[in-house]
């Protein structure tokens, strides 16, 4: 009996890398919509669909991966498999080109989402074509040796019970960059930072990793670094709005500052999710209301609006921070606790 109820335990699925960064921001929210499925309902009064930044980033993935289609580029295998496959030299095409595969694309999209008003594939082609554009200026027009698109892959983390964890995801592209393997993803929202100083720009990086939000690009490098020599594992995050001056941030698998910063927040992730602590992140350590929550689709679940459990979740953090219990913690609190920590001690 034991046995089935663990296989039926929603929290006993492969972790994926995205997944693990939602949970980190709110255990409640992947509860509610990961474990349990539920959704908001579709509103018959709603407005008509607009074009936000999700259609537009799910155009520019599609766009990016029929560009590596059409030039023979294998997609949806293994970084395994990939990783001994034959390079393909990928190319830019000609504008009208580029145009066409991005509209193109933005069609796919809107059938798979089930959107039929006239002219909504091209209003949304015409926002992605930027980030596609983007694309081919990151690499400085130059051709890239490709390994392979939408590629899945897995690394490993040690949680705090000694046990060997199976973290997934699935990268936008491998390159083979001078014989280093490099795992590319692709990004249209606001960048880690827009700092000029490198070394501040990486101070921002390794913040957002300890937060436990920007984890995807270690994990690819960790990956990589089963394949290739450390120093030839390489993850990175391309990102592909207006104006950028830097878009890529890139880590190696043998910076160990990264590496034990992704560790500790997945450990910190898994053991939360092994003691069934799933609170709702109604603030954040300083305070302030969450952002997420005012796009957050399962926020009719959660007890967002309800001034007595933010202040009850605000003296606990507190009471926990100097140290102040009625009664030792349970474990389920101290992983609770410690998630909670991540953040703080991220911003200090
Ligand atoms: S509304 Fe905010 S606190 Fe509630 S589930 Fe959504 S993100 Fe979490």
């Amino acid at each position: 009996m034991g046995a089935v109820r663990e296989a039926a335990d929603p929290r006993r699925r492969p972790l994926y890398v995205t997944v693990a960064e939602q949970l980190a921001a709110c255990p409640w929210q992947v509860f509610v919509r990961r474990f349990l499925r539920i959704q908001a309902p579709p509103d018959a009064l709603g407005e008509l669909p607009g074009i936000d930044a999700r259609l537009v980033g799910a155009t520019v993935h599609a766009a990016l991966e029929q560009l590596a289609a059409s030039q023979s580029v294998p997609a949806r295998l293994s970084l395994e498999e990939v990783a001994a496959a034959r390079r393909v030299e990928l190319s830019w095409p000609e504008e009208s080109a580029l145009a066409s595969t991005v509209h193109a694309a933005a069609e796919k999209v809107c059938g798979e989402e089930g959107i039929a008003l006239p002219g909504f594939p091209h209003a949304l082609a015409a926002l992605a074509l930027g980030g596609v554009r983007a694309a081919c200026a990151a690499e400085g027009g130059r051709t890239v040796a490709v390994l392979g698109v939408e590629v899945d892959g897995a690394c490993s983390v040690v949680d705090f019970a000694g046990r060997s964890r199976t973290i997934r995801f699935r990268a936008d592209r491998v390159d083979d960059d001078g014989g280093a393997l490099r795992l590319t993803d692709y990004k249209v929202g606001r960048p880690i930072s827009e700092l000029k100083a490198a070394d501040k720009r990486a101070r921002d990086f390794l913040q957002a990793v300890r937060r436990g939000e920007r984890l995807q690009a270690v994990a690819y490098a960790l990956a990589a670094a089963v394949l290739r020599s450390p120093a030839e594992a390489r993850g990175r995050y391309l990102f592909l709005g207006d104006g950028l001056e830097v878009r890529e941030f890139e880590v190696r698998a043998d910076d160990s500052t990264l590496a034990n910063a992704f560790h500790e927040a997945l450990r910190t992730s898994f053991a939360v999710l092994d003691a069934g602590s799933l609170f709702p992140r109604l603030l954040e350590p300083d305070g302030s209301g969450p952002k997420r929550c005012e796009m957050c689709d399962v926020r009719e679940a959660c007890l967002r609006g309800d001034s007595g459990s933010r202040l009850r979740l605000e003296d606990w953090a507190k009471a926990k921070g100097e140290g102040i219990a009625a009664v030792p913690a349970s474990p389920a609190e101290q992983a609770a606790f410690a998630l909670w920590q991540l953040r703080a001690e991220a911003d200090e």
